[in-house]
């Protein structure tokens, strides 16, 4: 053998063996510190004393502190066992599709080529793992990006590799062990959901008793992702929990939705906005989100749902969906989870007031419409933006709530074929076939920043792109009209859509501000554009709409020549140039001409606006210390998730569920069992 070669050999053989390269290597993610949910250490139970505020303070618990990982003084990279491969292209005709998230051969094959190890003597598929996988439509042809893991054993068996394998960044790097570490949420999540059978009926389940209503240590309100993750975390830690709902399970949702759909009746308390799971139940169910994929409580966001019944899919998808259909599903073994580890649910139960305690003028109970009272130690306060009614209550009883910057617009949809077109050319669109093909079915993301004119310094971007899916009415008021977006797991509707938004200033929301309410002046912005909306369409939820086109002319669509819509309550045309402030059209109007530029067709004639979409995130925001993540102005109060104004999303609101249960852990003297920063303000 050259002595260059047998050197090289030498060298990875010397990697290979560093002591930990061998250490057996689970696929199942690292549990961090979780006790079995019945042992009472966990749940800061045991000889835990009783903070002033009433919640259990963990003695023995608490964080293992996170280790450092070991490093190769010699070379200074952390030791670990595997390599993360990035930048690992297939292309479509050897790629086994979207739907497979395997290392196929031909994944292996790229990975081994990037990694020089010789190709006919590939990486076999045990210990080679796909990461991430991202449909790469830009290239020619399209084909699919992946982050491929490779166990050095892996590599080792490989025979016939002579060369060390060389760290890049961003190309190949080596997995460190702290990268594996998460936190698991509802570990028996499936167990609790198999024993438990009974679905709850319309309204307060009937065994609580007004006396049970008393004695919960945190009241949540809300059950959208915020409050729901809220509740995991601090039951799982053993605290008591009271999550009140004002709409109903999803069970019951389910119907009221249909009625919604088939007769146009809205119930006020029970729809697209709330209910289970909040405003993302009845949704496109996108699990992408700006914060990042890579954070500890966003891992440990996705790999609770798996838990709870979400494909694994979505740990490695770069565009993870879950659709309607399966988010129905997990929301209901969530719930039989939380049942079973004692959260208590009164659904059908509307918030109307936090009330303080008369001494400390903390946050002491909650008021219910029934004119129940439900006493705690700590609110969360997780309503999304929608509880209109409880922001005002809160402002009321001096809560301090700023203005927050949104942005509103309209939803406009596309024949999905078009897109698919745009995407990926004539020739690959129809690998799309329906959501039943290879490639993904397109989306698209854009934006643009108006430069001069009226809308001078004016951003308009789509926002929470809905592929393959359908408009839906989310009104939770009648007279007031609202859209969104929401599609199946298969993505198969002939139409896409999202929203065309521009940002909604300060200055720009003033001018509807309620006198005494002018922190919620975007709440009077919203109301008036969806009462606008409303009567434009004539009523009973019909919605107005224009072709891009005819938006871009200024005149109203002709009704014979309207394209198809989704939304199905009925669609009519109208003047939707004139129904936001000119600068905001104007800032809409022009972005469309760009964006028809770059996606030719966007702004054309088989492009259709439906008007409004103005609830895109919460108008207001609920100050609250960074620290602590208590609101400045009640102690025990801690705004979370949307509505609050600190998320805009499922994942990010999830995450912001998990952080409130952190902050209220560790205000009750129990520090939580995992060492996240408070990252949540
Ligand atoms: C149709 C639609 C589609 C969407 N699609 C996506 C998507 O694909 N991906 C994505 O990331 N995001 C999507 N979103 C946004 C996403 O749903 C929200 O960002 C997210 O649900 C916010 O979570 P949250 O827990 O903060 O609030 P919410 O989900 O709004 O939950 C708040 C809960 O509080 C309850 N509540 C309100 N007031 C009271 C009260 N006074 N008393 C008791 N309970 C109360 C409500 O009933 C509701 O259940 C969509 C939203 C809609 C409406």
């Amino acid at each position: 053998m050259p002595l260059q070669q047998a050197w090289r050999l030498a060298s990875l053989l010397r990697v290979m063996l560093a002591p930990s390269a061998f250490a057996p290597r689970s696929r199942a993610p690292t549990t961090f510190l979780r006790a079995s949910s019945s042992s009472s250490s966990s749940r800061g139970g045991g000889g835990g004393a009783f903070k002033a505020n009433g919640c259990r303070a963990d003695a023995g618990g608490g964080a293992r502190a996170r280790p450092k990982h070991a490093r190769d003084a010699a070379r200074d990279v952390p030791i670990g066992t595997a390599w993360r491969v990035y930048d690992v292209y297939v292309p479509l005709h050897l790629d086994a599709g979207k739907d497979s998230h395997a290392a196929t051969r031909a994944v292996r094959d790229a990975v081994g080529k990037i990694l020089g190890l010789k190709a006919a003597l590939e990486l076999d598929d045990a210990g080679v793992r796909v990461y991430r996988k991202t449909c790469d439509a830009r290239a020619d042809p399209p084909g699919f990006s992946y982050v491929v893991d490779v166990d050095d054993d892996a590599i080792v068996r490989a025979k016939g590799t002579v060369r060390p394998i060389r760290a890049r960044a961003k190309k190949v790097e080596r997995i460190r062990e702290e990268d594996e570490r998460t936190v698991e949420y509802g570990l028996n999540a499936v167990d609790a959901a198999n024993a438990y059978v009974r679905a709850p009926t319309r309204g307060v389940r009937e065994d609580v008793t007004r006396d049970s209503r008393s004695d919960g240590c945190v009241v949540v309100i809300g059950l959208g992702p915020a409050g729901l993750f809220a509740a995991l975390a601090l039951a799982e830690a053993g605290i008591k929990v009271t999550v009140v709902e004002r709409g109903q399970p999803v069970e019951t949702r389910g119907k009221d939705i249909g009625a919604l759909f088939a007769r146009r009746q809205l119930n006020g308390e029970s729809n697209l906005c709330y209910g289970e799971g909040g405003a993302g139940t009845w949704s496109d169910g996108k699990l992408t989100t700006r914060i990042g994929r890579n954070g500890d409580r966003v891992r440990s966001v996705f790999r609770a749902l798996v838990r709870f019944g979400a494909p694994e899919s979505i740990l490695v998808d770069g565009k993870p969906h879950l659709g309607t259909d399966r988010l129905v599903r997990i929301l209901r073994t969530a719930r039989h989870y939380l049942e079973s580890i004692g959260v208590e649910f009164l659904f059908g139960e509307k918030a109307t007031r936090v009330n303080r305690d008369s001494v400390t003028g903390a946050a002491a109970s909650v008021t219910l419409a029934s004119g129940d009272v439900v006493r705690c130690a700590s609110v969360v306060l997780a309503a999304g933006h929608s509880s209109r009614q409880l922001m005002e209550a809160l402002h009321e009883d001096g809560v301090k709530l700023s203005y927050q910057s949104f942005a509103a617009g309209f939803r406009i949809e596309h024949p999905q074929g078009l897109l698919d077109t745009i995407q990926y050319g004539s020739k690959y669109a129809g690998y799309v076939d329906n959501g039943k093909g290879p490639l993904p079915v397109a989306d698209y993301r854009v934006a643009n920043t108006v430069e001069d004119g009226v809308a001078a310094g004016r951003a308009c971007y789509s926002f929470c792109m809905c592929p393959g899916g359908q408009i839906v009415p989310t009104s939770t008021v009648e007279g007031e009209l609202c859209i969104n977006g929401m599609s199946f797991s298969k993505r198969a509707s002939k139409w896409a859509n999202s929203g065309l938004v521009s940002a909604i200033s300060e200055a720009d929301a003033a001018p509807f501000a309620e006198v005494g309410y002018e922190p919620l002046c975007g709440v009077s912005f919203q109301r008036h554009i969806e009462r606008e909306a409303a009567i434009m369409g004539g009523g009973s939820l019909v919605v107005p709409v224009q072709t891009a086109e005819d938006f871009l002319l200024e005149r109203v669509s002709k009704r014979e020549t309207l394209p198809s819509s989704s939304y199905r309550l009925g669609v009519t045309p109208a003047p939707l140039h004139e129904l936001y402030p000119p600068a905001i059209t104007a800032a809409i109007r022009e972005s469309l001409a760009r964006f028809d530029k770059q996606l030719p067709g966007f702004a054309g004639s088989q492009a259709l606006i439906h008007a409004p979409e103005a609830r895109t995130s919460s108008p207001v925001r609920i100050d609250r210390d960074k620290e602590t993540m208590c609101s400045v102005s009640m102690d025990g109060l801690y705004p979370t998730g949307e509505g609050a104004g600190y998320a805009g999303g499922i994942v990010s609101a999830a995450v912001d569920g998990l952080a409130a249960a952190d902050a209220i852990l560790r205000a009750c003297g129990i520090t939580p069992h995992h060492a996240f920063a408070v990252d949540g303000a």
